[in-house]
């Protein structure tokens, strides 16, 4: 019986057919997944914070999560946009077709915790260890369980390669309405420049209107190292503002540090995470786009395949599982090796301040591949038209890039 004073609701057995350590993104949608299509699944989430998710928002767009995989974000109140959006750069400015959606932590958070029963969800309870045959929590509380699944936070690793992508967002309550009816998903047309280094970074700028007078502006770049200097970001997302005429209050903030990966050996930052017998998912697990480090997609399609597993096949012991789990994140790491080369191109064959014309070069393509690219599922024409043309970097450069592995995830934060 588990008895933790940080429990939100009571345990009812010594042992659960499943728990899953961190209450994030993916480990919250499998709870979610779990619960409403493998129903005879003890299962129970663990989480160190006070809320599930974190604090946060998730954007994607409609095309990333295949159709027979959306109902499971159904569920949420999600920012919608069904008139496509815009895209803007010093020679380029478009308006693509895709719907894009938004899921604040909050309402993750809210619509989880009105789902899923409350004796399955331990809020501020942290684990301390994991292994094959149940939990360990920091308070020394043991649970049993025939399953364990670590959604615990992605762990940078020396073994992959690739630099970062490094943003600032605010979201402001205007004084009035701001006039914007579509997402901005990239405006590169503001300088490129980082504030350290060389002083140069693929730098774009991020929109959403969440509602008539609500907007949520973030800066972004991609540069080689993972330093943030949020009040310089900061300064840069009220200028944007300003310029843009959008006056009010800022009534949240969110900040990010994301690995951009373009190589390595995925086995051994595997190996660095891996616990025997315990299933790895979420970002820790490799399940993200190499380029834009987005893993709401994958999130989804893990939650629903584990958890269809386990409705099909109630007798899989915690090895099954997590070699099932093992085998997808090979696989998605063998399928994302195209993003992987796209991202050394970034990193390694276009000078930082001129990061921007290979981005530029790849939105002015057609609206189905850039889709596509988004969702981790180009097509060979898609990647053989993404590299013909007019080469936005330098030959030579590029066929270096195109033949390196990548340099090490710098992992030192410069003075
Ligand atoms: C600010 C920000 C914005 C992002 N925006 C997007 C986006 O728009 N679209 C997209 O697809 N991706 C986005 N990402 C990238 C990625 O999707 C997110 O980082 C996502 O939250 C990763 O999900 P996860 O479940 O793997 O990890 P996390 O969401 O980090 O969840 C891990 C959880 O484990 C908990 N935990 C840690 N240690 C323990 C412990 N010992 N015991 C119990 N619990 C523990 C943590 O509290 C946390 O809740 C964003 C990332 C950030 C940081």
């Amino acid at each position: 019986m588990v008895d933790s004073p940080h429990s939100s609701g009571a345990q009812d057995s010594a042992s659960h057919d499943v728990v899953i350590v961190g209450g994030g993104l993916a480990g919250g949608l499998m709870a979610l997944a779990l619960h409403r299509h493998a129903p005879a699944c003890r299962f129970l989430l663990v989480e160190a914070g006070r809320t599930l998710g974190g604090h946060h928002r998730w954007s994607w767009f409609e095309t990333d999560i295949r159709p027979a995989a959306r109902g499971l974000m159904a569920g949420f109140a999600l920012n919608g946009w069904d008139e496509g959006y815009d895209i803007t750069f010093p020679g380029l400015g478009r308006t693509l077709p895709t719907s894009y959606r938004s899921l604040a932590s909050a309402e993750f958070h809210r619509a989880l915790m009105a789902e899923l029963p409350a004796e399955r969800v331990m809020l501020e309870t942290k684990a301390a260890s994991l292994d094959a045959s149940g939990v360990t929590l920091a308070d020394g509380t043991r649970i049993a369980a025939r399953r364990v699944i670590d959604c615990r936070p992605f762990k940078p690793s020396k073994a992959l390669n690739g630099g970062w992508q490094v943003f600032l967002g605010q979201h402001f309550k205007c004084e009035k309405p701001h006039g914007l009816t579509r997402p901005v998903i990239m405006d590169a047309s503001v300088d490129q420049v980082a504030p350290y280094g060389n002083g140069e970074a693929y730098r774009f700028v991020y929109v959403l209107p969440l509602s008539e007078d609500e907007v949520f502006v973030e800066d972004t770049y991609y540069a080689d190292q993972p330093k943030m200097d949020a009040e310089v970001l900061k300064g840069r997302v009220a200028e944007f503002a300003h310029r843009n005429g959008w006056k009010g209050e800022v009534i949240d903030q969110e900040a990010g540090i994301l690995p951009v990966i373009s190589g390595g050996d995925f086995n051994a930052a595997l190996a660095e995470v891996a616990i025997p017998g315990v299933a790895l998912a979420g970002a820790r697990g490799g399940f993200s786009h190499p380029l834009t480090s987005y893993t709401l997609p994958f999130a989804v399609d893990n939650a629903l395949a584990i958890a269809g597993l386990l409705a099909r096949r109630p007798e899989v012991s915690g090895q099954e599982l997590a070699a099932f789990c093992q085998r997808r994140a090979k696989r998605h790491w063998r399928a994302t090796a195209y993003y992987r080369m796209l991202s050394r191109m970034l990193f390694e064959a276009a000078e930082p301040g001129k990061r921007v014309v290979v981005f530029e070069h790849f939105y002015a393509l057609k609206g189905n591949l850039v889709e596509r690219f988004y969702a981790g599922r180009s097509t060979w024409p898609d990647r053989l038209r993404i590299l013909t043309g007019k080469p936005p970097v330098a030959i030579p450069r590029a066929i270096r890039a195109l033949f390196s592995s990548g340099k090490p995830l710098n992992m030192e934060t410069p003075a």
